[in-house]
């Protein structure tokens, strides 16, 4: 059993889904998380990131869709995440971060979820006011070794454009750019912001106030998963 602050952290046999617009600081909430339960960190923006990297079919794909600012199709996005989520590694659980991002993903969430032996969905909803979300998109830099996040205003490296784990160079993703983030959040409010609603319903939404710094927001949300779990 790992142990945060004062907080115990046991097995965890769910789906935890981070929702919230871009720059709220679902990514290293959780990758956090997910160190701390030993379970998977299933980022679609990383798996297409990943695609894009390595030329495959998919990234060939994804990358002009991802560089608008823009949503991929969600049966791309489904078929990878399908795939993904039946590996061994996933059968304790694991932690969605960037998934689901429209209501059909969500649907079809709930049907696959509905085969497995976890139960409903933790659904984290990350609350942060927008001008705050700007200046976190255009300050993040991310490891291109180890993938960490930093923030050159919030969370800045020791060594200015290098990761404090493990030397790696720290680049500024492509739709980090303020034409692109603009784009990125009028697709959140239109496609995505509606699952608020759908995870409200389903009585399973917990509010996070995101605009805390990263320690207090990972504490505030390993309270909310030690209830629920
Ligand atoms: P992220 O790293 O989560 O901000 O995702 C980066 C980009 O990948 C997004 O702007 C989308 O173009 C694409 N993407 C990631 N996850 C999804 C998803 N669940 N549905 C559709 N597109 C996604």
């Amino acid at each position: 059993m790992a142990k945060t602050g004062s907080i115990p952290v046991t097995g965890l046999k769910r789906a935890v889904i981070f929702l919230g617009p871009p720059g709220a600081g679902k990514g290293t909430q959780a990758q956090e998380v997910a160190r701390l339960y030993d379970v998977p960190h299933l980022s679609t923006g990383d798996m297409f990131r990943d695609h894009v990297g390595r030329g495959t079919p998919l990234g060939l794909k994804a990358k002009p869709i991802m560089e608008r600012g823009e949503l991929v199709p969600d049966e791309i996005v489904l078929g990878m995440v399908e795939e993904r989520i039946s590996r061994p590694d996933c059968k304790d659980g694991f932690v969605f971060d960037g998934f689901p991002r429209t209501l059909p993903q969500a649907e079809k969430l709930d049907q696959i979820l509905g085969g497995l032996d976890f139960g409903r969905p933790v659904v984290l909803h990350f609350v942060v006011d927008s001008d705050q979300l700007v200046r976190r998109l255009t300050g993040r830099r991310t490891c291109k070794v180890g993938g960490e996040i930093y923030n050159v205003y919030v969370r800045p490296p020791k060594v200015p454009g290098r990761c404090d784990n493990d030397g790696g160079e720290l680049m500024q993703r492509p739709d980090d750019r303020e034409e692109v983030i603009h784009e990125r959040l009028v697709a959140y409010e239109r496609q995505t912001k509606p699952l608020v609603d759908y995870y409200h319903r389903q009585a399973v939404l917990q509010d996070v106030d995101g605009s805390a710094d990263p320690e207090a927001v990972t504490q505030s949300v390993l309270r909310i998963l030690t209830r629920a779990v």
